[in-house]
C-alpha cells in the first residue's frame, strides 16, 4: 500500500511523542489513526464520532476498507473476479460504511445556527419534532429503523426545524444501541440549543431480531430519555406524549 504524504505526517507526529512506531512504518493509516487515539485515550468505539482523526483522510481509509472487505469476500468463498455482481463489492461496502451507514462517526456535526430567542414574545412553549431515523445496531450490524420524537422547551436560542433531524440521523449513522443512541440526541440537542429540557422517545426496528435470531418481524422497540421539566413536570411529560400520539395519527407507523 503506498504512503500518502499525510500518513508520513500522522507517524512523525507518533514519532514525536516518543513511541516506538517500529511496527507503524509499514502499516496502513488506519492503523496509525488507531494507534495515534489511543494514545490520546480517545475513545473510538462503534458509536463515537472520530471526525477530528479522519479529517480529510476518508478517500485514503476508503482504499484500505475496500482491501480489507476484499479479504472478508475472499474468506467467504465469493468469486469477485468472475461474479459480475461481486465483481466492484468491496469498494461499495467501503464506501458505504464510510459515507453512509457510519458516516456519523466519520464527519462532523452538522451546523446548526441558533437564532435568538429572546424578545418580549419569545415562544415559551414545548416543541416535538419527528425524525425519521436509520441506524445499525453494534452487535450485528443490521438495519435499526424507525422514528425519535424530539422534545423541547425553548430556551434562549432557537435552531431551525430540519436541524433536529439533522442532529439525531448524524448521531443515528453510526454503529448504535438504541438506549445509547437516545442520550446521544438528547445530549447534542442540548449543546445545540442550551436548552436544559429535552425528551427524545425512540421507536424502531431491529434487523438484528427481524432478520436473524428470533426472527421477530413485528418486534418494535421503544426508548425514552426526559430532561428538566420533562422529568420533573408530569404535566410537560404528559404533554409530550400527548403530542408524539397526534404526531403518529398523522403520520403512522
Ligand atoms: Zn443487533
Amino acid at each position: 500500500m503506498t504512503e500518502s504524504v499525510t500518513h508520513k505526517n500522522i507517524l512523525a507526529g507518533a514519532e514525536q511523542q516518543g513511541d516506538d512506531n517500529k511496527d507503524y512504518k509499514e502499516a496502513n493509516l488506519a492503523d496509525a489513526l488507531r494507534f495515534k487515539m489511543k494514545r490520546d485515550n480517545k475513545r473510538f468505539w462503534a458509536g463515537d464520532n472520530i471526525s477530528e482523526y479522519v479529517d480529510g483522510h476518508k478517500d485514503q481509509l476508503i482504499n484500505e476498507a475496500t482491501v480489507a472487505f476484499e479479504q472478508v469476500l475472499d474468506t467467504l468463498l465469493i468469486d469477485r473476479e468472475n461474479d459480475p455482481n461481486s465483481r466492484g463489492t468491496a469498494r461499495r461496502l467501503a464506501k458505504m460504511y464510510y459515507n453512509e451507514i457510519m458516516g456519523g462517526r466519520y464527519d462532523p456535526a452538522p451546523d446548526a445556527t441558533a437564532f435568538p430567542n429572546d424578545s418580549a414574545d419569545r415562544y415559551e412553549g414545548m416543541l416535538v419534532v419527528r425524525s425519521e431515523l436509520r441506524s445499525m445496531c453494534s452487535h450485528h450490524h443490521q438495519p435499526v429503523v424507525g422514528v425519535a420524537y424530539i422534545g423541547i422547551i425553548a430556551a434562549n436560542k432557537l435552531i431551525g426545524l430540519s436541524k433536529y433531524t439533522r442532529i439525531a440521523q448524524w448521531c443515528a449513522r453510526r454503529g448504535t444501541l438504541q438506549e445509547e443512541l437516545c442520550n446521544d440526541i438528547a445530549r447534542e440537542i442540548e449543546k445545540a440549543t442550551d436548552s436544559e429540557n429535552i425528551a427524545v422517545y425512540i421507536q424502531a426496528t431491529h434487523g438484528c431480531c427481524e432478520n436473524r435470531g428470533i426472527m421477530a418481524h413485528s418486534s418494535l422497540t421503544q426508548t425514552t430519555v426526559l430532561k428538566g421539566f420533562f422529568k420533573n413536570d408530569p404535566g410537560a411529560k404528559k404533554e409530550f406524549f400527548d403530542n408524539i400520539k397526534m404526531q403518529q395519527e398523522y403520520a403512522s407507523k
